[in-house]
């Protein structure tokens, strides 16, 4: 066995006195157990104590000192967090003193002249022994970095708080950072502790002021058990914005969810509730904030059901897919150009259900990827079978999540159904959202350019919606660009929005994209969209999305007309 001796460092010890007799003294009665620096005033002692917070085992200070006396040292070392934990011994030779300075936070105290040697080593050793025991509770009691609670400790206290004080009404708080990992891989761990440490001052700093508790746990979690607060949003805000001022180049973005206080739940089940809040506004940076309501807890159950009903639904054909024209204006009369083809689920319980409803949750789970291979697999086999039957070949646009995105066998798997049901690439386009742009951008433009280089068209879908940089749409190698529908849903009466849109196009043309519209409803928008140059419309003025059967229609309806 290795001595403990030879593993650990001595531990330190500072000596404070402004006379070098007394300070030598106490190194030649301290030195054989202790590694022993000195300082001859509080300011030099200050220095010391800061490069070496971490492994000073204790401090001998003198009190009367030139520059900066000891009970200045006392004082600041009892204001900072990160330097309280080492215990003061005082020097002196007066009785007063003493008691003052046992008052303002030291440990004990040495008088002056010296005892013997062996009471000095003795105390010094005592003391050690003392602040290492308390630290090692306080350790497992607090997290080290913010002083917050420990997870097990904290959920101890809420328990009993809840049993034995059960006239104090107690909400669940549970906080998250969003992308705290690519945070960390960014801009380093140094950056991402600061982060955490900022958010545990704020919170407890909130905590002086409301009746509670908090923890930090698993990296970029903290909870709080607290009275309730009226306003959630304006506490969000409040550490939100201590956050930012961090740094002006890095956004980090916080989530919040809130249980509140309900008679006789078991605060283990509000904070479930709280957590299950807090990841419903994942990645939903306009509103990262949710109290958890009856709503949501009807919301959980029907999101438990379709998760657990997915795999069934494949197989037994509840899932359609639905077709929706894109025409294109700039002809006359317009030309059904394409489609896009969307997912519906007939489910038998609960009826026709939207993607609205299960896409968002299947993308967040990663189930989303069942749906989108049903819907290629039956797109182009759908594409196939128009061929067949009427002659035409009408190109349709699938969607692609960003799970998709990122799975290694895309490429391949898209290629194999396009050559399996005997089409060319450009027969089936791919819409990427435009919010999968955000991270990993690199990635993704690797992924494009490949399935641009198969022959794929790549449109970006909801252009406009999120955050899509401009950069991005220079770098990204698409084909065409779908301006949200929110620009075009107002340009009839709103003169803003139109340049808006105008200036889309404009951009557009530069990048030679082509740009479809969603969302068309009226004339009066289309007439707008085709004057300023917009290729190609999506929207109820032409059609809903259609079931294959009644899509067929409306192919057939079409070609009746171009033969004129
Ligand atoms: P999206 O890809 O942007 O699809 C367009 C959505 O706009 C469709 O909603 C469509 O029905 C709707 N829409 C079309 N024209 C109009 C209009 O004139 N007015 C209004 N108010 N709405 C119109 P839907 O089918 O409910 O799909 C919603 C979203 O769900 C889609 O948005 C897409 O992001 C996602 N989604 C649908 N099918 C799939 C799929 O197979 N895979 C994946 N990953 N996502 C899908
Ligand atoms: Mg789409
Ligand atoms: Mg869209």
């Amino acid at each position: 066995m290795i001595q403990s001796k030879l593993i650990k460092r001595p531990k330190l010890v500072l000596v404070v006195d402004d006379q070098e007799i007394n300070r030598d003294a106490l190194e030649v009665t301290l030195e054989e157990d202790y590694e022993i620096i000195q300082a001859s005033n509080g300011l030099e002692a200050m220095e010391q104590i800061e490069k070496n917070a971490d492994r000073l085992s204790v401090v001998l200070l003198d009190l009367m000192m030139p520059v900066m006396d000891g009970f200045e040292v006392l004082n600041r070392v009892n204001a900072e967090e990160h330097l309280r934990h080492i215990p003061v011994i005082v020097l002196t030779a007066e009785k007063n003193a003493e008691l003052r300075a046992l008052e303002m936070g030291a440990a004990d105290f040495i008088t002056k002249p010296f005892d013997v040697p062996e009471v000095i080593i003795a105390r010094v050793a005592r003391i050690i022994e003392l602040s290492e025991g308390r630290q090692l509770i306080s350790a497992a009691e607090h997290d080290r970095m913010t002083g917050l609670y420990s997870r097990n400790f904290f959920f101890e206290y809420a328990h009993r708080l809840f049993h034995y004080s059960p006239e104090l009404h107690m909400d669940a708080i549970v906080m998250n950072i969003e992308q705290f990992h690519t945070i960390n891989a960014v801009n380093g761990r140094d950056f991402g502790d600061e982060v955490i440490r900022t958010i545990g001052g704020e919170i407890r700093g909130f905590l002086l002021e409301t009746e509670g508790i908090a923890s930090h746990f698993e990296g970029d979690r903290f909870a709080m058990y607290c009275a309730p607060q009226t306003d959630y949003q304006a506490l969000l805000d409040r550490i939100q914005s201590k956050v930012n001022g961090l740094s002006q180049n890095v956004s980090v973005h916080l989530r919040m969810g809130v249980k509140p206080w309900q008679d006789g739940v078991e605060p283990e089940f509000m904070f479930d509730c709280a957590r299950a809040a807090c990841n419903m506004v994942r990645g939903d940076y306009q509103n990262p904030l949710m109290i958890y309501d009856e709503d949501m807890r009807k919301r959980e159950l029907l999101n438990q059901r379709l998760l657990n009903d997915l795999r069934s639904a494949v197989e037994n054909r509840q899932l359609t897919v639905f077709y929706q024209p894109k025409y294109d204006i700039q002809c006359d009369p317009p030309r059904l150009g394409s489609a896009e083809a969307l997912i519906r689920w007939n489910h038998p319980e609960l009826g026709m259900i939207s993607p609205g409803d299960f896409v968002p949750l299947f993308e967040r789970n990663g189930q989303i990827s069942i749906v989108d291979t049903f819907v290629w697999h039956e797109t182009a086999a759908q594409i196939r079978r128009w061929e067949e039957k009427l002659g035409r070949r009408i190109p349709v646009s699938v969607n692609l999540s960003r799970a998709d995105v990122f799975d290694p066998t895309l490429v391949d798997r898209l290629e194999r159904i396009v050559r399996d049901n005997g089409l060319s690439f450009s027969d089936m386009k791919l819409e990427v959202t435009e919010s999968a742009y955000t991270d990993k951008a690199n990635d993704l433009l690797e992924v494009v350019h490949d399935l641009r280089q198969l022959g794929f068209e790549i449109e970006m879908d909801d252009f406009g919606s999120g955050y899509s940089s401009l950069n991005m749409l220079s770098a990204m190698p698409i084909d065409v660009l779908k301006m949200d529908m929110k620009f075009v849903r107002n340009i009839e009466n709103n003169e803003k929005d139109l340049r808006l849109v105008k200036l889309i196009l404009d951009i557009a043309r530069n990048l030679k994209l082509r740009v479809v519209a969603e969302g068309v409803e009226t004339e009066g928008q289309l007439k707008l969209l085709r004057d300023a140059g917009c290729d190609l419309v999506q929207g109820y003025y032409f059609s809903r999305p259609l079931p294959p059967e009644a899509f067929e229609a409306l192919i057939e309806r079409e070609m009746t007309i171009e033969r004129g």
